[in-house]
């Protein structure tokens, strides 16, 4: 067993200890989790439904000490934290609909009645990142028991609280014992487990596109279901028929919500050429705007960024000779501030080609519909993007275009619980959330039942 400080990123003090689970750990863990599993499988769908109804239930009790405790781990400004506590009570109400609907299907067959059943995998394994702990372990575990199977999920390392606290309300809320077990613990160890041990039949991965591939490859060794969702560079494209000022003035929220740390972030601004000047006269008193500072005040709408190794990591991408266009404001002193930044990088420059995962945005002309989409698609990614037009024609025309899995057009919205969120190319693999998630958490079994012919007029 080893330990590790979770530190408050806004004061830089230690919040807590927490306790780090070995393989041994995991391996009792699975083992319960294997066992929890079949009770719950075998119990009335409407049982389970009902258990994780009173789960939401509980959790809604505690919005405030889960949405307190993400402010004071991550950051988060108070206002995003509640909502994040409230979207895990949605998820876990949407999805206890699932286990009366997963219905499968009777298929038409010569000879007898062919019906599919939707199985449970058995133990599935959750990985979360940092970014947004609550929520992401939410789009996992929901569906998962949902479909019948139990979940072990492993928090990031610096942002475990929220996901421990999770785990102890599942209990409170009546769920089997064993059946969700929060694993706080090293990606290496805990993380690699779930990888490898063979009763982990799936394993839902959210971090960067560098371990993503290396969990896929770990899983290909035994055929193990994998659901990824990896990084993003999305673009955020800007015509010049659309409504510039409402353009502008929600550019920072697209790419700085959560100090840029959100995969869907919109960090690349592409401007058609002819509205390039105004839209920066425009988004430079929007940038200026935003509100940086205590997590825990009501008027905060950007954080600190979560670590010191990840503030020295976005910090790279703005060396003294950047091509800085205008900063916003960051307080000084303890705390990990970033001011938002406005960078007018060129094509190849690496801050408008990496993921930078904080708040920093590239911003890049582009002369016609045909150039835009050919830069918007110019990256291994493919998860979000923005599309701000008046013409409907080309809003449609640019969003099949646009090689990534979630687009808004005169927004920047791309996560609902009722609607499928992931990526394209390098951003991930699978679907998260939406009507279909359960099914992601089943094998499809197919059965044909002969029926003997008639014997007889009166048989
Ligand atoms: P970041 O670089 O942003 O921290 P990672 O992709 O490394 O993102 O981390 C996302 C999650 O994956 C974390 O919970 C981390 O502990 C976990 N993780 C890291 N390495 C591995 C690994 N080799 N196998 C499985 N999970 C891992």
């Amino acid at each position: 067993m080893t330990s590790c400080e979770v530190i408050n990123p806004a004061t830089e003090e230690v919040l807590r200890t927490v306790e780090f689970v070995d393989v041994e750990g995991v391996d009792d863990a699975v083992a319960r989790a294997a066992s929890a599993q079949r009770t719950w499988a075998r119990l009335a769908p409407a049982d389970r439904a009902a258990a994780l109804r009173s789960f939401a239930a509980v959790v809604d009790a505690h919005i405030d000490e889960l949405a307190a405790l993400e402010v004071a781990n991550s950051g988060h400004p108070i206002g995003n934290a509640e909502w994040e506590a409230g979207h895990v009570r949605d998820v876990l109400q949407y999805y206890a609909a699932a286990p009366e609907r997963l219905s499968g299907k009777q298929i038409p067959v010569a000879g007898g009645l062919d019906v599919t059943f939707n199985e449970p995998l058995g133990v599935v394994g959750v990985i979360t990142p940092w970014n947004f702990p609550m929520t992401i372990a939410a789009w996992g575990f929901a569906p998962a028991l949902a479909a019948g199977n139990a979940v072990v999920l492993k928090p990031a390392e610096w942002t475990p609280l929220t996901s421990v606290r999770l785990g102890e309300l599942a209990v409170e809320a009546g769920l089997p014992e064993g059946l969700l077990s929060v694993l706080p613990g090293r990606g290496s160890v805990v993380g690699e487990r779930f990888v490898t041990h063979p009763a982990v039949r799936k394993v839902v991965f959210t971090g960067s596109t560098a371990t993503g591939t290396r969990v896929m490859a770990g899983a290909a060794a035994q055929v193990k279901r994998v659901t990824l969702e990896l990084g993003g560079k999305s673009a955020n494209i800007v015509f010049d028929d659309c409504d510039l000022e409402k353009a502008a003035a929600t550019a920072p929220y697209g790419v700085f919500d959560n100090a840029g740390q959100d995969c869907c972030a919109r960090s690349r601004i592409l401007v058609q050429r002819n509205v390039y000047d105004r839209f920066m006269e425009l988004l430079e008193p929007a940038v200026k705007g935003v509100v940086v500072g205590d997590p825990a005040s009501r008027d905060t709408e950007m954080g600190p960024l979560v670590s010191k190794a990840h503030w020295e990591k976005v910090s790279s991408f703005v060396p003294d000779d950047a091509p800085v266009a205008f900063r916003g404001e960051a307080p000084a002193g303890r705390g990990y501030w970033f001011a938002p930044t406005v960078l007018t990088a060129q094509r190849a420059d690496r801050a408008f080609t990496e993921e930078i995962f904080g708040p920093v945005v590239t911003v890049l002309p582009f002369d016609d519909e045909a150039d835009a989409i050919a830069i918007a698609n110019d990256t291994a990614y493919g998860l979000s993007g923005s599309i701000w037009t008046d013409n409907l024609s080309r809003a449609l025309r640019v969003s099949r275009a646009v090689e990534a899995g979630n687009l808004s057009v005169n927004s920047h919205s791309s996560v609902r619980y009722t609607t499928p969120f992931g990526g394209f190319k390098q951003s991930g693999l699978g679907r998260e959330l939406g009507p279909d998630a359960p099914l992601s958490f089943t094998e499809t079994k197919n059965v044909f039942i002969a029926v003997a012919e008639s014997i007889g007029e009166n048989s």
